[in-house]
């Protein structure tokens, strides 16, 4: 497994304001400023991912580097692929460790902005890190959990920690019982080189989502649930 752990960042001060609704020279710009001091002092957002090659293809099962998973649409959108490139994105576990006041929803609110700027920022360089690297040319990401429960179960997240290796050991994300992952801003997935465009919220029924990124798409649905 690769780790990369010198991920730079920039916590953009009015951005990330605008964000979290956060009015300009207030007592709360005040509060957020010293929360995103204690952010750049502290943040290490960290990647893991390893090169895979997929060994097999079932039904609705496909095997990379011995490990088995069972989701049609995975199979479905790796029909054409041979290689691989599971990964863990995170904010860092080191800002659960930064001593701030807790209990305050509006302060817990703010920081959890901030986390989901360095997992941002983590993922980006993930992507440009494996694009050039090997040279890839577009890629999609697929990840247990996102999307309806049957399109991969999250329960799958098993597996791919498995796949990967020592997760925790290595950039600190461990994996709770009911298979999310803390920090809480952490990412998994499976990425992968292919000509077709696909978003888990292109499968998701759930209304009124918030961070929807694309609408339902009732072929693409249709596609996934077809042999
Ligand atoms: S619509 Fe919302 S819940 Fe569904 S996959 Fe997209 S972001 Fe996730």
């Amino acid at each position: 497994m690769e780790t990369l752990t010198e991920i730079p960042f920039d916590l953009d001060a009015r951005v990330l304001m605008e964000q979290a609704c956060v009015p300009p020279n207030s007592h709360d710009a005040r509060e957020f400023e010293n929360l995103l001091g204690a952010a750049r002092a502290a943040g290490r957002p960290k990647v893991a991912y390893r090169e895979c090659f997929i060994d097999a293809r079932g039904d609705e099962t496909v095997t990379i580097d011995g490990v088995t998973f069972t989701s049609r649409a995975l199979r479905k959108n790796l029909e054409n692929v041979q290689r691989v490139f599971p990964f863990v994105a995170t904010c860092g576990v080191e800002l659960d460790r930064v001593d701030r006041p807790r209990g305050d929803v509006l302060a817990d609110f703010w920081w959890d902005t901030i986390k989901a700027a360095l997992l941002a920022a983590a993922a980006r360089h993930l992507d440009e890190h494996l694009t050039g690297k090997f040279r890839l040319g577009r890629t999609i990401a697929m990840s247990p959990g996102s999307g309806d429960v049957s399109v991969w179960p999250i329960e799958q997240q098993r597996q791919l920690f498995v796949l990967l290796g020592e997760v925790q050991k290595d950039i600190g994300v461990t994996l709770t019982d009911s298979c999310l992952m803390v920090p809480n801003k952490t990412i998994s997935g499976i990425r992968f080189p292919t000509e077709h465009d696909f978003r888990a919220c292109q499968v998701c029924h759930r209304e009124n989502c918030p961070s929807r990124s694309a609408p339902f798409d009732a072929d693409i649905w249709a596609a996934i649930q077809q042999d």
